[in-house]
């Protein structure tokens, strides 16, 4: 899965602040590790953004073990819910790392990330449907759920997306991602290893600290849109910012959507489309935008090479594709799915079809050539008003393009004529802006059924660590 030997072994394979890593050096650190881990086990990493978790995460993939990444800034209730639901073995941190009451039951492993002479991998020999990692989701439309997700469907969505993006051993990924999450986790560490490139973690998210890794030689940056949002508001001042971001190779967005005001800003002041691609803890990556393939801002890309999709009707029949009216759910189905939710048979069945076709809950469109548009999810983005199905996507993006608005979300709620009305939550930039301008604006940009309601004007939205919008606590 991860091949760690590299030509020259000293090149680097991880930067973190001052501290970094070679291959060699990750290879011997690991190896170490690894021969205290249990195969076919469970092992919980505190999932900081350090060196360390990097070499626990190699040296379970190295062992044959799960490793369960933890959240750092989980509250106890959340932790306790994860360790009772994955029953780790023992749990690997930093040293000296301060660990949460909720933690102090499980046998703690020092991980020591400097290299060890003469440390070499234990022989182990693997199925690839073994779990590689137990990852939650991100909890944004209910209680965190285990993902297994198994050796095979890493490789594969690691190596779909090496084809997408060109992604070599040269490239330099820079990131400021957590590493509890697919994102941050497989694509953002386990990624650069596996094709023999570098990981540069610049620690907490700051345009100037991204764009000192960017020159200092990164060539890949990934990110989420709240990180996006903020490059994409200080571009516009901040020459050495864009040219940064300038120079790299492919910018790629995703965990949620990227709002277009933010992708017009940044192409503006950059010259990168950024490329989105969308995937799930449960899929890996399902699709993904071509670099350079001329497609409008606002769509994810078409399928991975393996993956199989499809856009669905509620009663579970196929839509054909090229009608870009027709929003249906997207199912999927390939060697980058989830083997299921640990410890919930149920659900594991209740999100799959009977001929292997994950159903995601995201609803979207799809044009002629295949490309995915995400309308939102089935469960909190998509409003039944009068008869008509709205996504709150597009509204979104009407909403964030009015001056006075800094966030927007947008949601449903009952009503007794329309079956659901729509409301608009906004942060607002400056003075607030009324409902009468915000529903013309909508209105006249996608169609009268689309308009707000209701405006609710907010301090701030909810979030969670990936910066998404928790609909859930709008009542939405
Ligand atoms: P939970 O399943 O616990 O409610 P979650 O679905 O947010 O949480 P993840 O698996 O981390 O947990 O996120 C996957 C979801 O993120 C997708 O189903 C989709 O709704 C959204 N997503 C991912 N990439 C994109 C993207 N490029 N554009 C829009 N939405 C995206
Ligand atoms: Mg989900």
């Amino acid at each position: 899965m991860l091949p760690l030997v590299v030509d020259p072994v000293d090149r680097t394979a991880l930067v973190f602040g001052d501290r970094s890593l070679t291959y060699r050096g990750l290879a011997s650190a690991a190896s170490r590790l690894a021969a205290e881990l249990p195969e076919g086990g469970r092992v919980a990493v505190w999932a900081v953004p350090a060196l360390e978790t990097c070499v626990a995460v190699v040296a379970a993939v190295l062992a044959g073990a799960a490793a369960v990444p933890l959240n750092p800034r989980s509250g106890a209730r959340e932790l306790t819910h994860i360790v009772d639901d994955s029953t780790p073995d023992l749990l690997l941190a930093p040293p000296g790392a301060e660990l949460p009451e909720a933690l102090h039951g499980l046998r703690r492993v020092d991980v020591n990330a400097s290299p060890a002479p003469d440390a070499a991998p234990p022989h182990r020999e693997f199925n690839e449907e073994s779990t590689a990692l137990v990852v939650y989701t991100s909890g944004t439309t209910g209680a965190p759920k285990g993902v297994l997700l198994p050796r095979r469907a890493v490789t594969a969505t690691l190596d779909a997306l090496a084809l997408a993006w060109s992604w070599t051993d040269e490239d330099v990924l820079v990131h400021a991602l957590p590493l509890f999450h697919v994102h941050g986790l497989v694509l953002g560490v386990l990624g650069p290893l596996r094709r023999g490139g570098t990981l540069h973690h610049t620690g907490r998210f700051e345009p100037s600290a991204v764009a000192a890794a960017l020159r200092g030689g990164g060539t890949l940056l990934f990110g989420v849109p709240t990180m996006y949002h903020r490059l994409a508001l200080a571009v516009g001042e901040d020459p050495e910012l864009a040219g940064a971001l300038a120079g790299a190779r492919l910018l790629v967005s995703g965990s949620a959507a990227l709002p277009l005001p933010d992708h017009e800003r940044l192409a503006a002041a950059t010259g990168h489309r950024v490329v989105e691609r969308y995937g799930m803890s449960e899929t890996l990556m399902n699709t993904s935008v071509r670099p350079g393939d001329g497609s409008a801002p606002g769509g994810v890309g078409t399928p991975l090479a393996g993956v199989d999709l499809r856009l669905v009707e509620e009663d579970g029949t196929p839509l054909p594709p090229g009608d870009p009216e027709a929003v249906g759910e997207v199912q999927v189905r390939g060697p980058n799915l989830f083997t299921g939710y640990l410890n919930r048979p149920e659900a594991t069945a209740e999100a799959m079809t009977a001929d292997g076709w994950f159903r995601t809950g995201d609803m979207a469109v799809r044009a002629a050539d295949g490309s995915v548009r995400l309308v939102g999810r089935k469960s909190t983005d998509l409003i039944k008003s009068g008869g008509y199905k709205i996504g709150a996507g597009e509204i979104e993006n009407v909403l964030l393009a009015h001056p006075a608005v800094a966030e927007a979300a947008v949601t449903g709620e009952p009503d007794p004529d329309l079956g659901e009305r729509v409301v608009a939550w906004v942060v607002p930039r400056g003075e607030a802006p009324t409902l009468e301008e915000l529903a013309d604006l909508v209105a006249a940009q996608l169609a009268p059924h689309k308009r707000p309601r209701v405006l609710r004007v907010v301090a701030a939205l909810p979030r969670n660590d990936m910066g998404k919008i928790l609909k859930r606590s709008l009542g939405g």
